[in-house]
């Protein structure tokens, strides 16, 4: 008998009928005789659509009811997967966060978990009962609710797998498992046996929406492995290990990408220690992240230009930062783009193998596509393009460096 964390998404439980697929899904599991405690996510569409009900009353509205609106969806969905499992004879119940409780910060919108209380719900699976739990979802020591930032489901899997200290932990979801690059981009995308958590991480934190970043973290900081499968075909998905288990028979394991993002250059700043600390200070100050950073000299040495990305969102209000520090940032003009993608190819195999820098931009260049930033890191290359063109510089990674 093995105690077993099950994450089912949105995109599992998006119609009655799907909710009907996961319940006899938990019931074969259950029927095999594992303890069974079930994560779910709010149906497909309906956290997206709560969020554009609180755009409609306010552009600023309140962070804490916000947490109390978008957190409503996984009520739904686990009440409904709950009663689909009672009346196929299994004892259930459903748990929201606040019930159990799943204690968090109170940092709304992207709170962390700090303690899950477990008593009630081990002796309720130890008497043969299915434990489903709402993702996404928990309270404050304020007695708020909360929520763990979108995607954040994944991440109540792991935490729940932690605190529970379950067998497994499986995150059903509508694809295979981890794939070599999205589907939606590249219909070659193959998928992926064995992933590191590291490799992972960088995929997600680069794009790669089906895992949530944080998930991946929590995970590879207390050593929990994850299953990714699918909800729809019974079949082994991807597992997220340890570096050490994996013998990396591929340069890359996958490419990802992000749209949305833009570029400012600052032309004409005077070169001496502390400039970028003026021009960054302001901006990191107003919450707004830099990605990549790039510095270069004029030809006399005295002024330079720099050149950083930040995401399509935070655009005006950064224009608007660095206007207001003009006096102290001395610049002679600004320029930007806002219509800009990040493509990335990712792989633990890479430390040992010398030529994917230059292979990767040889292919960019074959298909005319012009870089406009670089970012690396022991593990992956990541270029700034033309948001336009992302879907042909993944295609042609991909088939590059053999992923098709
Ligand atoms: P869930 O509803 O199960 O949380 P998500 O929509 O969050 O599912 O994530 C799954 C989706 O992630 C897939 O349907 C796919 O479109 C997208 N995706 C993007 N990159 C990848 C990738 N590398 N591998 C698998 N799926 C990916
Ligand atoms: N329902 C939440 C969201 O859409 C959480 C999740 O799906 O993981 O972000
Ligand atoms: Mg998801």
């Amino acid at each position: 008998m093995k105690k077993l964390t099950l994450k089912f998404g949105g995109t599992s439980v998006g119609t009655i009928e799907q909710i009907r697929k996961v319940a006899n899904i938990v019931k074969k599991r259950h029927d095999d005789g594992n303890q069974i405690i079930v994560i779910v996510s709010a149906m497909a569409g309906a956290t997206n659509k709560l969020m554009s009900n609180s755009k409609s009353i306010s552009k600023n509205f309140d962070s804490k009811e916000l947490d109390v609106l978008i957190s409503s969806g996984e009520q739904v969905s686990s009440s409904l997967l709950s009663g689909a499992l009672i009346d196929l004879g299994i004892k259930a119940r459903s748990w929201q966060g606040w019930q159990i409780p799943i204690l968090t910060d109170d940092n709304y919108n992207s709170s962390k978990i700090l303690n899950i209380k477990t008593d009630e719900i081990l002796k309720f699976i130890s008497d043969r009962g299915v434990a489903v739990i709402s993702g996404f979802q928990g309270i404050s020591e304020k007695s708020r609710i909360t929520t763990l930032g979108r995607g954040g489901s994944d991440l109540s899997a792991v935490a729940i797998a932690k605190f529970f200290e379950t067998d497994a932990c499986e995150i059903y979801t509508d694809v295979e498992g981890i794939l070599t690059t999205d589907p939606n981009i590249d219909k070659n995308a193959k998928k992926i046996d064995k992933i590191s958590y590291e490799e992972m991480l960088e995929m997600a934190s680069l794009g790669a929406k089906v895992m949530q970043p944080s998930a991946v973290q929590a995970s590879m900081i207390d050593n929990i492995p994850i299953h990714v499968r699918s909800t729809f075909l019974e079949k082994s998905g991807t597992k997220i290990i340890s570096e050490s288990e994996i013998d990396h028979k591929k340069v890359v394991t996958g490419i990802a990408y992000s749209k949305n993002n833009a570029k400012v250059s600052i032309i004409g700043v005077i070169d001496k220690p502390g400039v970028a600390a003026d021009v960054f200070e302001p901006i990191g100050k107003n919450n707004v992240n830099i990605d990549m950073v790039i510095q270069n000299t004029s030809l006399d040495g005295k002024t330079a230009n720099i050149t950083f990305t930040i995401k399509q969102g935070d655009l005006n209000k950064t224009l608007s930062i660095i206007e207001k520090n003009k006096n102290k940032i001395n610049y002679n003009k600004i320029t930007h783009n806002d219509k800009l993608a990040k493509v990335s190819i990712i792989g633990a195999g890479m430390i040992a193998s010398p030529g994917v820098t230059y292979k990767m931009f040889r292919s960019l260049a074959n298909e005319n596509i012009n870089i406009l930033a670089i970012s690396t890191s022991e593990i992956k290359i990541s270029v700034l393009i033309q948001e336009e063109l992302t879907q042909k510089a993944v295609k042609i990674l991909h088939k590059t460096f053999e992923l098709n």
